[in-house]
């Protein structure tokens, strides 16, 4: 059929737009935003001068290769810079192995709660995402192997996972792993992996090491707090880097992400800071919140779940109102498929203890 004007290719106009976690509270007198999973302590002062510093030589391009910034975290992670990539945040990879793998027709699967950038950037490209159904908000490897067909390419594997903050012990992610074809990619996105603190727990970089089809992607935005700059990184086989780099803007990460980015990952102090603020509040956040009477999804990652009964108005849509109107910025899930539901972000003490008292008078009312 001819059309009087330009048409999006197949799969574009299916796509719902990603819906970001609200930033602003109007009317209230102090803004604490817990909806993106931000780090309440924020970024390494040394990134923040790093910075800074750039803003020297703005006429300047960046090293498109981020060579220093490759090498900073190869040495930190112990790999080889050659085989990683860094991105306009992971989102900007998570997109290029979309745009490297996928083709109209082709199909890539996530878990049921999975991260909403996985159907977005599977869809733009032409291809069916496939939704592998989880079990007690947990990825489930018997559905997405279930969910395998001929045309699957892409596996996307969120562990931790976000909405849900819950994850899968290595052990599982290896049994997904052996019952994939070899020519379908899995993509392991550890943006919460600095917060885990359980012993069967990996990122996965083993399995990328001795695999050809598997890939690691990381942020910078959540533990090294450098949301704003858009950096992420991933590591893979030599093909698939190779592939990937081919597909990607030559400039594609900026420069002040990337001098920001060398002093951040090697911040080890910071990331410490940050990682026992997060073992401090989270469960304690648990906690408490279950003692309203709230049910809590265990969570692994710097934020939580928490269920609203719907009974007696106390549904997720009037605590998120009744939150707002206190400055208590929090997540609606609802786009996730979870309307009964709110995701908190672990915030600073002040904001996690002015969270539990309002949400104490939430339940009372
Ligand atoms: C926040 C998040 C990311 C990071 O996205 P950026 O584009 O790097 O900011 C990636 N994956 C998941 C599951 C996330 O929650």
């Amino acid at each position: 059929m001819s059309s009087s004007r330009p048409q999006p290719r197949p799969g574009v106009l299916s796509i719902s737009a990603y819906v970001p976690g609200k930033s602003g509270a109007p009317g209230a007198a102090k803004v604490f935003k817990l909806s993106s999973n931000e780090s309440p302590l924020g970024p390494s002062p040394h990134a923040i001068a790093a910075y800074q510093a750039v803003g020297q030589h703005l006429e300047d391009y960046p090293d498109g290769a981020a060579t220093r910034l490759r090498e900073a975290i190869a040495g930190v992670y112990g790999l080889d810079p050659a085989r990683i990539i860094c991105g306009a945040g992971s989102d900007d990879l998570l997109n290029l192995i979309a745009r490297a793998y996928l083709a109209d027709g082709d199909e890539a699967i996530h878990s049921q709660y999975g991260f909403l950038v996985y159907p977005i950037a599977t869809m733009g490209t032409g291809a069916k995402p496939v939704v592998a159904p989880e079990k007690d908000l947990t990825t489930d490897v018997d559905a997405i192997l279930a969910a395998v067909t001929p045309r699957t390419k892409v596996v996307f594997l969120a562990n931790p996972n976000n909405p849900t903050g819950t994850y899968i012990p290595f052990d599982e992610v290896k049994r997904l792993h052996r019952g994939l074809r070899p020519d379908i990619l899995l993509v392991l996105d550890a943006a919460y992996a600095e917060y885990v603190s359980r012993n069967d727990y990996s990122t996965g970089l083993e399995l990328v090491a001795e695999s050809e089809n598997v890939v690691m992607c990381r942020t910078f935005s959540k533990i090294h707090a450098l949301a704003a700059l858009r950096l992420g990184w991933m590591v893979g086989p030599a093909h698939v880097v190779d592939a990937v780099n081919r597909v990607r803007g030559p400039f594609n990460v900026n420069a002040p992400a990337i001098d920001a980015g060398i002093a951040a990952v090697e911040d080890a102090g910071h990331i410490e800071l940050s990682r026992a603020h997060n073992d401090r509040w989270l469960p304690w956040l648990s906690e408490e919140i279950g003692k309203l009477g709230l049910t809590v999804t265990p969570s692994v990652a710097n934020f939580l779940l928490i269920h609203f009964p719907g009974t007696n108005g106390h549904t997720a849509q009037a605590a998120d109102a009744f939150l707002t109107a206190r400055g208590l910025v929090l997540r609606s899930v609802a786009s996730y498929g979870l309307p009964a539901a709110l995701r908190m972000s672990v915030g600073t003490e002040e904001a996690n203890r002015l969270v539990v008292a309002s949400l104490a008078e939430f339940m009372a009312a």
